[in-house]
């Protein structure tokens, strides 16, 4: 079978319909970004990590129960091995509309080529300074060189769209917002700012004391640049305005101050094949369990995907200033 019938929508029991997923390849990372990771991580035994077979078949399964968009992330979905082989045959999934990748950039210098030919559309590139002291400072052992090299060639590499995603942290990068901006209307490119979320125990900082707000940051921004409200949305929790200096877009992802569980319509795969119904609670079921047991049957696997969306939760309950809730880092939730 091919693409979805009507009858094989997934639908949660609050009536939100999920139509995306985000695959996480890999838990692992060549940069250990403060917000996302402590500087001593311990990752996933590989046996333990889906093979890029039963990645492909999860997506397949996926696409045929009504998923139109998959994203790949991780981690750092490029440090996988033969991730570009696996994007080209989610590629082909007959019924997706779109495949695309989040990155962050420090393998693209060698491999924008070969994900645009691989079918990949459009990019998501992490960048949160453009100071190359600071850039390290924040990811720990990022080079800021490699990544401005690697959205070079990711722009000469012809995607329909590259965006830039940019996590600001007070007293950090917070003076990094105007700068970006002016990086990415200078490109074209559209930009999106993210609050952070209390995903992982982290020892860097305190993150209620390195809380910058969506509106802090529009704030700043409207120091330099006219910015013009706009309903556009893209299915996805960011609220966006134009630059009218630029013609570029910018949003604003505010998980703490503008929540936006009840548009939303996705679900994330970890590594390891835990899907998960929310990114801020821990509802999930295991479909590696499922992949693993009953190899080659894929109806068993639409099954069980079927049944998950009766317990996705209607959203999350962040909070800054309580321990974390949710003990997985962003590297290992497919964010
Ligand atoms: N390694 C790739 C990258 O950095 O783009 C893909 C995975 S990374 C987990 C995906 C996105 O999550 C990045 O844009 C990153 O900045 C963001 N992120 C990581 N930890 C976060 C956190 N605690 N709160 C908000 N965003 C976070
Ligand atoms: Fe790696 Fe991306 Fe997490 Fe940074 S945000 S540590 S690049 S997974």
């Amino acid at each position: 079978m091919s693409a979805s019938s009507a009858s094989e929508k997934l639908v949660d029991n609050f009536g939100r319909e999920v139509t995306y997923v985000r695959i996480s390849v890999t838990d692992r990372c060549d940069f250990r970004c403060v917000y996302c990771m402590s500087e001593d991580m311990t990752f996933v035994p590989r046996a333990r990590i889906l093979t890029l077979e039963e990645l492909a078949r999860i997506a397949t399964a996926f696409v045929q129960l009504g998923v139109e968009k998959i994203r790949i992330t991780g981690g750092e979905p490029l440090v996988r091995c033969n991730v570009v082989k696996l994007m080209a045959d989610i590629a082909n999934l007959d019924g997706l509309r779109e495949l695309t990748l989040t990155t962050n950039g420090s393998q693209l210098t060698r491999m924008a080529g070969g994900l645009r030919a691989a079918g990949v559309r459009r990019l998501n590139i992490s960048l949160d300074s453009l100071d190359p002291d600071l850039f390290r400072r924040i990811t720990r052992t990022g080079k800021l060189a490699h990544v401005l090299q690697g959205i070079d060639a990711a722009c000469a590499a012809g995607f329909d769209k590259i965006k830039i995603n940019a996590v600001i942290l007070k007293n950090r990068n917070h003076e990094e917002v105007l700068p970006l901006v002016e990086f990415a209307g200078s490109r074209g490119m559209d930009i999106t700012f993210i609050e952070e979320m209390p995903l992982g125990a982290i020892e860097d900082h305190d993150r209620a004391e390195a809380y910058y707000s969506s509106d802090e940051i529009r704030r700043d921004i409207q120091t330099r640049y006219t910015l013009v409200p706009t309903t556009e949305r893209t299915g996805g929790p960011a609220r966006y305005c134009r630059v009218l200096e630029t013609g570029t877009r910018i949003g604003f992802i505010s998980p703490h101050s503008h929540n936006f569980c009840a548009t939303c319509n996705r679900v994330r795969l970890t590594a390891e094949g835990r899907l998960l119904l929310c990114l801020g609670q821990e509802h999930s079921i295991d479909l590696r369990q499922v992949v693993r047991s009953h190899p080659g049957d894929i109806e068993t696997l639409k099954e069980a995907i079927r049944q998950s969306m009766s317990i996705k939760p209607r959203g999350h309950d962040f909070n800054l200033t309580e321990k974390p809730i949710i003990f997985r880092h962003m590297n290992a939730t497919g964010g």
